[in-house]
């Protein structure tokens, strides 16, 4: 490995959990913490990317903003926990949030998303979970959440979706354990990785916890979405002899490695074709992101939940606060040679199956 494994295991992995503190106290840290001093930036590419040679069996990925993507290899279809309300930063500190319904239908009517097996929920803070109950009933109807017990307890009894959800807690690798696929369908198999959390500024992370019974009424506060266990996940699109089309790493957070690594021995077999890394707070842990790269090796980064989400979703897009994402690129450059894109939301990439 790039970097030793005795390095890594070296690099602190910061829990921060304070739950004394008032909703006040954690809007102004949030406040301070979001106005950093780096230049904004906008998006490098919007519309279609096509990689893919004419003729070439082909993988699509949509970029729906914040950790929201959709998977799309033939007649399959994955999503991941998309936010399409926007509360702004003082609401989410000082104030009640809740799902926009109106929003969420404005975010997904240009997509069909009917055919969705799969929504990958990586932990439960309120932007990866708070619309998720809102698209499985409305939009993506047969598909199962695949997310920790904190998300399943967090949907609770309240959102009448418990029952479908797959908890993925027995089912995660790590660099060194084998994790359990998990077939979606016949053409779909996902694996769960154990990974982590960042915390959002000088080693504080809001929302930190877990939840261990069903909530029995609809989250108030998003201090009420608690993170949970994060994942990182690897989606395989199949063949039909089952050999691996595309293989896609996803994670809605980002880790202090080892956490997030995949098994090095699977990836000696199948490196990532895409890595969809997350570059604001990337500067709060260590090695990151050269031990993803390095674990990974994936052909393509797609770059995602790099956008302010906490100003309405017509304003254009432009990065969030928290992190330099030019120094994030000039790191990520430096290990991965290939490309790399920070995509607009509705961005629509091609890539060559093998
Ligand atoms: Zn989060």
């Amino acid at each position: 490995m790039l970097v030793r494994r005795g390095v890594i295991d070296r690099v602190s992995m910061p829990s921060v959990n304070k739950p004394g503190m008032t909703r006040a106290v954690l809007a102004l840290a949030l406040l301070v913490g979001a106005e950093g001093c780096w230049r904004t930036v906008r998006p490098e590419v919007s519309g279609n990317v096509d990689l893919a040679p004419p003729g070439a069996p082909t993988v699509r990925l949509t970029y729906l903003g914040v950790g929201g993507w959709i998977f799309e290899w033939g007649d399959e279809q994955i999503l991941t926990g998309p936010l399409f309300t926007d509360p702004s930063l003082l609401r989410t500190g000082l104030a009640g949030i809740r799902s926009d319904t109106a929003a969420v239908d404005r975010g997904m009517a240009p997509y069909d998303v009917s055919r969705a097996s799969a929504i990958l929920v990586g932990h439960a803070h309120y932007d990866h979970l708070m619309d998720v109950p809102w698209v499985a009933k409305r939009f993506a109807k047969r598909a199962v959440i695949l997310g920790s017990s904190t998300v399943r307890n967090t949907l609770g009894t309240w959102s009448g979706l418990m029952d479908r959800v797959l908890v993925v807690d027995d089912s995660a690798g790590t660099v060194e354990k084998m994790g359990r696929w998990i077939h979606v369908t016949p053409g779909v198999r996902v694996m769960p990785l154990l990974s982590h959390h960042a915390p959002h500024f000088e080693g504080f992370t809001l929302y930190s916890g877990t939840r261990d019974r069903p909530m029995t009424r609809e989250p108030r506060w998003a201090s009420e979405w608690l993170d949970g266990v994060t994942y990182a996940f690897l989606v395989d699109f199949l063949h039909p002899d089952g050999s691996v089309a595309f293989r896609i790493f996803y994670q809605d957070a980002v880790s202090a490695p080892p956490r997030g690594l995949a098994p090095e021995r699977l990836m000696a077999e199948h490196p990532a074709d895409v890595a969809i890394l997350v570059p604001a707070t990337f500067d709060q842990v260590d090695w990151y992101p050269e031990a993803i790269v390095d674990d990974l090796r994936p052909r393509w980064v797609l770059l995602g939940h790099w956008e302010d989400f906490f100003v309405p979703p017509e304003a254009p897009t432009r990065s969030i606060r928290y992190s330099d994402l030019r120094h994030f690129q000039r790191r990520l450059e430096a290990v991965h040679p290939g490309d790399n894109w920070l995509p607009d939301i509705g961005t629509v990439f091609t890539f060559p199956a093998r």
